[in-house]
């Protein structure tokens, strides 16, 4: 069943001593505190029914959402069907984050709705989107412990075989086996012990054991270490494989992979497309990525 529903009080209190000790005002204090909102909700206010096993059918039609008076996503529309690969670009503040949180269901639309295989998902209980719809985030990724206790966090109560399997599913095992004392190495605080590269491979395997249906990757990978950067594209590539995922990066490399992409503009969709079609053309696409990374965009053609 779902993981979520597997996660205890017990269990995240790493999310929340980490939490604590930043401090509410950063960003990752403030993910941990949703994520131990949702948990800390009694079972009877965690509403609706159970979504039941889901394909990855993903559609969003004609959203819109504020936080309070302020409207940040208007009608968005997108739609992903079961293993598709779509991105999500934009620049900052755009409303990426906002529309990921939405998929999760850590907001509801004002209108329009969310829907996986046909589920709306606000008609669903919080615990069993989670379960089958994963989001990776950049901030909020690692605690204070072992390599090997951040990657079961995706699951827990896995074994450690299939801890080390999951790294290996992503191809980060030998990275993992490389480090001081392997599996049992101590990350520090937010991981602050490994490099942006390592941190991310084990927060790609966590994802890789938690084995969602549809899977959200917001900035998950934005600043990679150069000498990581080849083992992180092959463990996204890994991690998506089969499964429906919702991308949003700015990385040229990783978005000529996706299947489509919409680029959202003050909360718009305002272009959407193949990435080698836009990519070629004169599009907001092809701008945003080359402000955004300095890359040209020359794509391979002939991908699908
Ligand atoms: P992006 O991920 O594309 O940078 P966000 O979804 O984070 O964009 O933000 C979209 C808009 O919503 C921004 O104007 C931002 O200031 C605002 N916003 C984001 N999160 C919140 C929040 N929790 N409360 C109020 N406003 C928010
Ligand atoms: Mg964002």
């Amino acid at each position: 069943l779902a993981a979520f529903a597997l996660f205890s009080k017990r269990m995240l209190n790493p999310v929340r001593d980490v939490a604590n000790q930043l401090g509410q005002a950063s960003d990752m204090a403030v993910s941990a505190q949703r994520i131990l909102e949702v948990l800390d909700l009694p079972e009877e206010e965690d509403t609706g029914t159970p979504l039941p096993p889901v394909q990855g059918h993903l559609e969003v039609d004609r959203v819109s959402f504020g936080y309070g008076d302020t409207e940040v996503l208007h009608q968005v529309s997108l739609e992903a069907l079961p293993g598709e690969h779509i991105g999500v670009i934009g620049a900052s503040g755009a409303g990426k984050s906002t529309l990921m949180q939405l998929l999760v269901r850590f907001y509801t639309p004002g209108s329009g709705a969310i829907r996986i295989d046909g589920h709306d998902l606000s008609e669903a209980t919080r615990s069993s989107v989670r379960g089958q719809v994963l989001l990776v985030t950049q901030e909020a990724q690692l605690f204070d412990g072992t390599v090997a206790e951040n990657i079961r966090f995706g699951r827990p109560g896995s074994t450690d075989e299939e801890v080390i399997a999951a790294a290996r599913a992503v191809g980060a095992d030998e990275v993992i086996s490389g480090l001081k004392d392997g599996y049992q190495t101590k990350v520090g605080e937010r991981g602050s012990r490994l490099s942006v590269g390592e941190r991310q491979l084990i927060a790609l395997a966590r994802a890789m054991l938690a084995d969602p249906r549809v899977i959200i990757l917001d900035e998950a990978v934005s600043s990679v270490d150069p000498e990581r950067q080849r083992t992180v594209l092959a463990a996204i590539r890994r991690l998506l494989e089969g499964r429906t995922a919702v991308v949003v990066a700015h990385w040229l490399t990783l978005v000529e992979d996706l299947d489509q992409v919409f680029v959202l503009e003050d909360g718009r969709i305002v272009e959407h497309g193949r990435p080698v079609e836009l990519l070629t053309g004169d599009s907001r696409l092809a701008e945003l990525c080359k402000v955004q990374t300095g890359e040209i965009a020359v794509p391979t053609t002939g991908r699908k």
